[in-house]
């Protein structure tokens, strides 16, 4: 597999937020993009990013230098619609990550790909391939592991990863850690499709719910998984940062 960045011939506009390049696509560009790249042999690593994600990138540049590294970068919540609208007049299509997983499991599923599961507790990657397989009967695992290893059992992942040979490689370590851990192995790993797919896995396993659509559609996600999980109050404090930054950034006029 090559890499080549998605400015490399693609031609896929981006925003700026907060110095994170997001790609202005629509769900069936940038599943059309996948497709296509990896028709052509082009490894493509996505990310989908929300307004946490970008507040940990302008505090820790180790994130920074991960999604500069990413060939996409999707906007994943309701956050970065916001911050596109407020700062460029750009108006994005929102990319929930989980929504996003599942299409790439469908694709694979109709046209006999693999799908590698790296994440979550143990027995959630196997429970959450169970219950997609109800959905896609065509589902094609190439492995499961879960996300709770040590560095010395690292170089063993990696191995298993490769010899499996997926075209499709799902990390669920939550963001940022699987943003971090794509962008030191996803080039040597030489997966077609790789993507941090945070809590995915939970909810596929339904050990985790999403929120209601009249929530999400009103940009509350983040308040309904503040109520179901109130021990993310601390890196929520994160989203009051967003919206001052992103405030400042416009009145700055730059
Ligand atoms: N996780 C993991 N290994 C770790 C820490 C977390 O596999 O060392 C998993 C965790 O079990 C969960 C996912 O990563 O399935 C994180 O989910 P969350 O909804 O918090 O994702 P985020 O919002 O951080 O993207």
């Amino acid at each position: 597999m090559t890499r080549a960045p998605i400015q490399n011939g693609s031609h896929v506009p981006t925003v700026d937020i907060l110095g994170v390049p997001i790609h202005r696509l629509t769900r069936r560009e940038l599943l059309r993009l996948l497709q296509q790249r990896r028709e052509q042999g082009l490894a493509t690593w996505l990310v989908t990013v929300n307004a946490e994600l970008v507040v940990r990138a302008g505090d820790d540049p180790a994130v920074a230098a991960a999604l500069g590294k990413a060939d996409l970068l999707a906007a994943d919540g309701a956050g970065v619609v916001w911050a596109a609208r407020c700062l460029s007049n750009v108006e994005l299509e929102r990319l929930p990550g989980v929504e996003i997983a599942e299409e790439l499991v469908k694709w694979a599923a109709g046209a006999g790909l693999k799908v590698y599961f790296l994440g979550a507790e143990p027995g959630v990657a196997e429970a959450a391939v169970g219950q997609l397989r109800q959905r896609y009967p065509g589902l094609v695992a190439a492995g499961c592991r879960h996300g709770y290893f040590s560095p010395s059992e690292e170089q063993g992942i990696l191995e298993e990863i490769k010899a499996a040979e997926p075209d499709i490689l799902l990390v669920a370590l939550g963001a940022p850690r699987q943003e971090l851990w794509l962008a030191e192995h996803q080039e040597k790993l030489s997966v077609p499709v790789a993507v941090g797919v945070g809590g995915s896995f939970d909810v596929w396993a339904g050990r985790a719910q999403r929120a209601p659509d009249w929530m999400g559609n009103a940009g509350l996600e983040w308040l309904y998984r503040l109520i179901k999980e109130p021990r993310r109050a601390r890196r929520m404090l994160a989203l009051p940062r967003f919206v001052q930054q992103v405030v400042t950034r416009k009145l700055s006029g730059r």
